[in-house]
């Protein structure tokens, strides 16, 4: 989902967190052992290098050098990246947004989290900018050959297609963002899982050395930033493998010009090959009239999946969640922040395929409102409209209202008592250029 997780997503570029993470080594390794663990790897990087590039058919352009690093050194290098991809407001604005969404719990501290999260799970990673690959180095080495294979994919992938241009993505443009994560490291996946095929001995180590894994900060995680985390490698490797059988390695190849375009072609492989373009939807900035003090912090894309999650929080229900993602056409949300910290808007406007879809959205989001604020303490009502539907709630977590037109849903959450509530909502439906991508 948008801009949330981008700052993830930027980092993902370079980090795979390939199956899980791995069981530490005994602490208090030395140096000896250190540059002969390093020496092993060299050489094994070489072999492993020459096997990827035949079984992912790209040809080796120049040598991948190679390192081992520590879970103190790996750490310093996710807390770099987080401080050079994302300002402090950012990383603020992101953590509003996951608790607006009621995907993230009010005490939820998202920057230290990630942190921990991320060092507990990374398996290795690839640097575009030095072209250099690093290893874990409290995986043994069979276990590490895997890994190896799919950061070496990263390799092939960067000196044909230049994986640098993935590391700054237009701001406001997550759901397109995270598809290209899914392409890069949906590749790098069905790629390793092709070489652990191939080598079944080196698959069983991999998969011991998996077992042996901490998890402890990964269940922590609230459940749509784990899901989110995974849909490149999980939802990525699936639809890689659906366009590799349709077209063979050169079609993913072709894939890294031809980019999949929303998580929807990446959750319905047809919706790629038939390259449904998603709606550009606009809404306004409603920050003036919300009234003093009040700022926009964040205006992204949801998307498919990013709806799904934010669906299946509450209604905990993943089919009728995904049924309800389906038929997307295109939304963009915005969020808004006032004096307080617990003075948060939602503004979000949703286009669907057909009014079909868009009223299987709109049910769904409402029973997600239902669920996420309860009754008696909020009470909900359904009220005259020129649309098809409108329904309204109030509580403590401030008004809400959702009108639904022909395909089009508006959506506005945490109205604060002051504001005037027909009026944003006239504001949100005031025509403005929505177009199909070409
Ligand atoms: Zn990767």
């Amino acid at each position: 989902m948008s801009k949330k997780f981008s700052s993830v997503l930027a980092l993902l570029a370079l980090v795979c967190l390939v199956a899980g993470s791995f069981l530490p080594a005994a602490v208090g390794q030395t140096a000896t052992s250190r540059s002969a663990q390093n020496a092993a790897m060299v050489s094994t990087a070489d072999a492993v290098l020459k096997e990827t590039s035949e079984l992912r058919e790209l040809s080796i352009l120049r040598g991948v050098k190679s390192g081992a690093q520590s879970r103190t050194e790996i750490e310093r290098m996710i807390i770099k990246n987080l401080d050079s991809d994302t300002t402090p407001a950012e990383m603020r604005a992101t953590e509003t947004l996951l608790k607006a969404f009621g995907l993230a719990p009010p005490e939820f501290a998202y920057r230290a989290f990630l942190i921990k999260l991320l060092t507990e799970q990374v398996a290795g990673y690839y640097d575009p900018k030095a072209q250099q690959f690093y290893l874990a180095d409290w995986i043994e080495v069979d276990g590490q050959k895997p890994v190896m294979a799919h950061e070496l994919t990263h390799a092939l992938q960067d000196q044909h297609f230049n994986l640098k241009r993935f590391e700054k993505w237009p701001k406001g443009d997550a759901d397109a963002e995270l598809a290209a994560h899914a392409l890069i490291e949906g590749d790098a996946t069905l790629a390793m899982t092709l070489y652990l095929a191939k080598h079944p001995l080196i698959a069983l180590a991999f998969i011991k050395s998996s077992q042996e894994t901490s998890t402890e900060q990964f269940q922590q995680a609230p459940r749509a930033l784990r899901e989110s985390l995974l849909f490149p490698y999980q939802e990525g490797s699936a639809w890689a493998s659906q366009v590799y059988k349709r077209g063979g390695w050169s079609m993913v190849s072709d894939a890294f010009k031809k980019l999949p375009l929303s998580t929807e072609q990446i959750l319905h492989v047809d919706k790629y090959f038939s390259y449904e373009p998603a709606v550009k939807v606009a809404v306004p900035n409603l920050a003036l009239a919300l009234g003093p003090g009040w700022r926009r912090i964040d205006y992204d894309v949801n998307g498919e999946w990013g709806y799904y999650l934010v669906l299946d929080q509450f209604i905990k229900n993943v089919t009728e969640s995904k049924r309800a993602a389906a038929g997307w056409g295109g939304d963009r949300f915005a969020i808004y922040q006032g004096r307080r910290a617990s003075d948060v808007v939602l503004a979000q406007l949703a286009v669907w395929d057909t009014p079909a879809d868009a009223k299987e959205f709109y049910d769904a989001y409402l029973k997600r409102s239902q669920r996420r604020y309860p009754e008696p303490d909020t009470t909900f009502s359904s009220s005259f409209t020129d649309g098809d539907a409108r329904n309204e709630w109030k509580g403590p977590a401030g008004r809400g209202v959702m009108e639904m037109r022909g395909s089009r849903v508006v959506i506005l959450e945490g109205i604060p008592a002051k504001a005037d509530a027909n009026r944003l909502l006239k504001a949100m439906w005031q025509p403005r250029p929505t177009t199909r991508k070409s």
